[in-house]
């Protein structure tokens, strides 16, 4: 993981490699411009399942023509995609079947409107609401920020409600750069097997 540097998206996504597999479900509860549904396209191949989820219409559209263009040149890469304009704090409504991994990249769109931004209310609701429906040795990966107003409280937020679970049903593991202290911090819950 190290080894990908400085950027914690490329942390994150060098995480998300152990766990997600040819044909799997995944969601992006936070797809923006579709960074990283496109990685996930590719990650779960033909026979996978990706869901998105953004509040902003732009970056619903943003990311369905991209998830369409990318499906149509790679046709070995997802091409079951379903794009929604919905607050992930509801995607189990949406998400039909239990997901390998649920992805969180939380905070404002990068050159976007700065005030459409996750909360911590409805960011720890939706966390919650993933760590119900993965899978068991699934992965609900929350990237956090903490230098925008209101980001070091939701960090803590959703930091919190990984230091209240059961040790023996899911192990929450958080990722910082010690010497960059206003890089985005990665929290890694890791649902267990049962009896494992
Ligand atoms: N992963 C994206 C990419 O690769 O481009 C970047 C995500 S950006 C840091 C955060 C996104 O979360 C924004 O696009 C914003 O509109 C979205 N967002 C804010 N509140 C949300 C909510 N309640 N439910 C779903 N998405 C939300």
């Amino acid at each position: 993981i190290m080894q990908q540097g400085r950027k914690m998206t490329a942390v994150a996504q060098a995480a998300w490699a152990g766990f997600v597999r040819t044909g799997d479900v995944v969601v992006d509860a936070t797809c923006g411009n579709g960074l990283d549904s496109l990685w996930l396209a590719r990650a779960v191949g033909r026979s996978g399942k990706l869901y998105a989820f953004d509040i902003q219409a732009d970056a619903v559209s943003t990311t369905r023509h991209l998830l369409h263009e990318h499906s149509s040149e790679h046709p070995d890469d997802a091409q079951d995609f379903e794009v929604v304009q919905a607050c992930h704090s509801n995607l189990k409504e949406h998400v039909r079947e239990p997901p390998q991994l649920v992805c969180f990249n939380l905070g404002f769109l990068p050159g976007g409107d700065r005030d459409i931004i996750t909360r911590p209310g409805t960011s720890v609701a939706a966390v919650q609401a993933a760590l119900d429906i993965v899978r068991p040795d699934g992965l609900v990966s929350v990237l956090a920020y903490t230098g925008h107003p209101g980001g070091r409280e939701e960090y803590e937020a959703v930091r919190a409600l990984g230091t209240r679970q059961d040790p023996a049903r899911l192990t929450v593991f958080e990722q910082c750069i010690a010497n960059r202290p206003t890089a985005p911090v990665l929290l890694l819950f890791l649902k267990r097997s049962p009896g494992q």
